[in-house]
């Protein structure tokens, strides 16, 4: 049996995509074709999906929402699995929220927002899933996914389910047990507090309003492209190296927050990677500072 009949098997051929570009799923907009695209609707169809591509030797790469991704214009060798939209039921018992991995973080903060249930606000308007943001401990405005998470459901790589508790996830700056495991995040739980929902939903309009004026939403991007270097913003070590609107190609570094590099026009993978290396070389050659990608780079470029 090929690899497409057997994905099929699984996960019904409604399910699975051959040569998928991968623009049309990264906020980014750009990235080449991976070979293989599914989209299991059933935790135990990952399982079995990891476990037949484990078995066959072939690479696999989990992704939500691809807000924090960079995919090379020659694409991806193997099987992108994507958990948004089809992984993603919530539900909401006493403080408790529960949610699928391919949960989008604003969905889950809305749905706290009408159970009356504050913590996750700061969450409203990072534009990736529930898996994605446990991987990279999201945060913003002081807030982080560790603050809220009470346990995550994951898959090995072995093809074993197993709970974690929060405080065995080694939730960092924007790292978790999971960058370094391999694990396939399933579904987690947060634990909020009761609030007042005209509170709640007054903090998600003022944290809305501060992203509309201060990030360049208007374009395609990965949200904060560089990790802030202890001590210092990323955004304002570029901009004090004259880089404000440095472009190579279509990618550009952001005009309106220096620390966004956006699709201005057309822009393909290798234009933003080389973006991020020459950013990097003249912030470290003007300051001793060595700038740290935080989207994840994938594929061939
Ligand atoms: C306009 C904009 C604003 C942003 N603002 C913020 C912000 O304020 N704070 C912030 O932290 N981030 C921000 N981001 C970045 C991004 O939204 C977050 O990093 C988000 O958590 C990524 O989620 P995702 O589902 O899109 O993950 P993806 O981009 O799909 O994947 C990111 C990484 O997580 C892994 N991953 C995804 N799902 C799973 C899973 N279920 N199990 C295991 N690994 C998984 C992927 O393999 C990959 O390594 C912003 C991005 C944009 C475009």
């Amino acid at each position: 049996m090929g690899l497409y009949e057997e994905l099929c098997g699984i996960l019904g051929a409604e399910n699975v995509f051959k040569d998928e570009p991968m623009k049309s799923h990264t906020t980014f907009r750009v990235g080449g074709s991976a070979d293989w695209f599914v989209t299991p609707e059933e935790e135990e169809q990952v399982r079995e999906i990891v476990n037949v591509l484990r078995k066959e030797k072939i690479p696999y790469y989990v992704i939500g929402n691809g807000s924090n991704l960079l995919v090379g214009d020659k694409g991806y060798r193997g099987v992108i699995i994507q958990l948004y939209k089809k992984l993603s039921r919530i539900h909401v018992k006493d403080n408790t929220v529960y949610a699928q991995a391919g949960a989008l973080l604003s969905k889950i903060a809305a749905e706290a927002l009408i159970c009356e249930l504050t913590g996750l606000e700061f969450a409203s308007g990072i534009p990736g899933t529930l898996g994605g943001a446990v991987m990279m401990n999201a945060g913003a405005y002081g807030g982080e996914m560790k603050h809220v998470l009470k346990s995550a459901l994951a898959l090995t790589p072995e093809g074993e389910f197993r709970v974690l508790p929060v405080e065995q996830m080694e939730l960092g700056y924007r790292s978790s047990i999971f960058s370094k495991n391999g694990d396939v995040v399933l579904s987690a739980e947060m634990e909020l507090k009761t609030g007042d929902s005209k509170e709640i939903r007054a903090y998600m309009d003022e944290l809305r309003e501060k992203r509309v004026t201060k990030q360049p939403l208007e374009y395609p991007s990965a949200g904060s492209t560089f990790k802030r270097p202890e001590g210092y913003f990323a955004g304002k070590l570029i901009q004090d190296a004259g880089l404000q609107g440095f472009q190579v190609g279509g990618a550009q570094v952001s005009e309106k927050h220096c620390g966004f590099v956006i699709n201005k026009e057309n822009a393909t993978a290798a234009d933003v990677l080389s973006l991020i290396e020459q950013v990097s070389e003249q912030v470290e050659a003007e300051f001793g500072v060595r700038l740290e990608p935080e989207v994840k780079c994938i594929g061939e470029f």
